[in-house]
């Protein structure tokens, strides 16, 4: 019986996904980026990223942010999404109406 034992076949190195979008990278592998933000595609997601970064920043520092969210979790309602959270949500779901290269110039 020549029977040899199924080869377990070597996956090639991993590639690296878009952080944002999701989409594989074809150039560039896991290996080759030391965070998250190196695996983005050129343009418009990382332009959002930035856009995103920035807003979060803003978020965090800001007192009026902070008040609404205090007060918030004390009435325990539904949540208002932070103008970040929103823009994630439909630059994800691939609507770019508000386009992050604009609000770059704005932050
Ligand atoms: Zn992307």
């Amino acid at each position: 019986m020549s029977t040899s034992a199924p080869r377990t076949r070597h996956p090639g190195p991993r590639r690296a996904f878009c952080p944002f979008c999701g989409r594989a990278q074809t150039d560039t592998l896991v290996s080759d980026v030391s965070g998250p933000e190196g695996a983005l595609c050129v343009g418009r997601c990382a332009a959002a990223w930035q856009v995103l970064a920035a807003l979060r920043l803003c978020e965090a520092e800001s007192e009026p942010v902070a008040a609404r969210k205090r007060a918030e979790s004390e009435a325990q309602g539904p949540r208002a999404p932070a103008l970040s959270e929103l823009l994630l949500g439909r630059w994800r779901a691939g609507d770019w109406t508000v386009s992050p290269e604009d609000l770059i110039g704005q932050l």
